[in-house]
């Protein structure tokens, strides 16, 4: 269940049309033993897979807590500041406010930097070839490696903008110069995926154990994306849950799905 429900909070933060954010709250992981906290060891290991950073372990002590139990007298490290590259880089410092508190949570305070806040930008990065590399065959990273090195060849590069030293240029010619060119070579990387990748759609419903664990979650999830799209792709509301929900369900199902073959495969090689 807890996985399932940071496979939830990792669908929301992926549907985000901005890479700066934190989710701060009780995450029930007790970051002060590690060894005997089940929790931790999921969150710990979410945070690594999505490039997330425990903001309160960076700016707090070791010995902090956020939880004290006067039942048993115990102290615990459960309430953490999870947050994206941006964020994190945004964070000044972190207290926790113990004198507030001397039983049950404790809260904290982040301090934010406004000016370390990226400045979000009308440039819309879609994404849409995204590369299974798992899927690509030899040959399929060849011609993308090919279609790369020509796509890249033919963008202009703007000596003058790209050699300037000045770090708060504002030249516009030089801005505008950069963006062309960081446009350009986008673009390039996603053409060239998209043409190294056809036809590799869907591959992936051929995992074995598809059929048993995940594939009314696929069509359901498909559904109700596609409910969701006609609805206009609401930000809240019950068509947004629905629709986070199940493409929730349908990843860890698939993350299942996975694990049980790498288990297959450490038994029998
Ligand atoms: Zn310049």
């Amino acid at each position: 269940m807890y996985v399932e429900k940071l496979c939830i909070l990792k669908a929301i933060t992926d549907e985000l049309d901005n890479t700066c954010y934190a989710i701060i709250c009780d995450w029930n992981a007790n970051l002060c033993d590690i060894d005997n906290s089940l929790f931790a060891g999921h969150m710990i290991n979410v945070c690594s897979e999505n490039n997330l950073k425990i903001s309160s372990c960076a700016h707090l002590p070791e010995r902090s807590y956020t939880y004290v139990s006067e039942r048993w007298n115990t102290t615990s490290w459960l309430d953490h500041a999870i947050a994206s590259n941006d964020f994190h880089s945004s964070i000044s410092k972190i207290n926790i406010m113990y004198d507030v508190s001397d039983e049950d949570h404790i809260p904290f305070k982040v301090y934010i930097n406004n000016d370390n806040i990226p400045n979000l930008t009308s440039s819309i990065n879609n994404g849409r070839a995204k590369i299974r590399w798992n899927n690509m065959t030899d040959n399929d990273i060849s011609k993308y490696s090919m279609l790369t090195e020509r796509c890249l060849h033919d963008i202009h590069i703007p000596i003058e903008a790209v050699g300037c030293r000045d770090t708060q240029c504002t030249n516009v010619n030089h801005i505008v110069s950069i963006n062309i060119m960081y446009n350009d070579i986008v673009s390039s990387l996603i053409q060239a995926g998209e043409e190294s990748s056809q036809n590799k759609k869907r591959s992936y419903t051929n995992k074995p154990g598809w059929a048993e664990y995940v594939d009314s979650l696929y069509d359901t999830s498909r559904e109700v994306r596609h409910m969701w799209v006609n609805a206009g792709k609401p930000r809240q509301g019950p068509i947004y849950d629905l629709h986070v929900k199940s493409k929730a369900r349908f990843k860890y199902a698939l993350r299942y799905i996975s694990r049980i073959m790498k288990m297959h495969y450490a038994k029998r090689h």
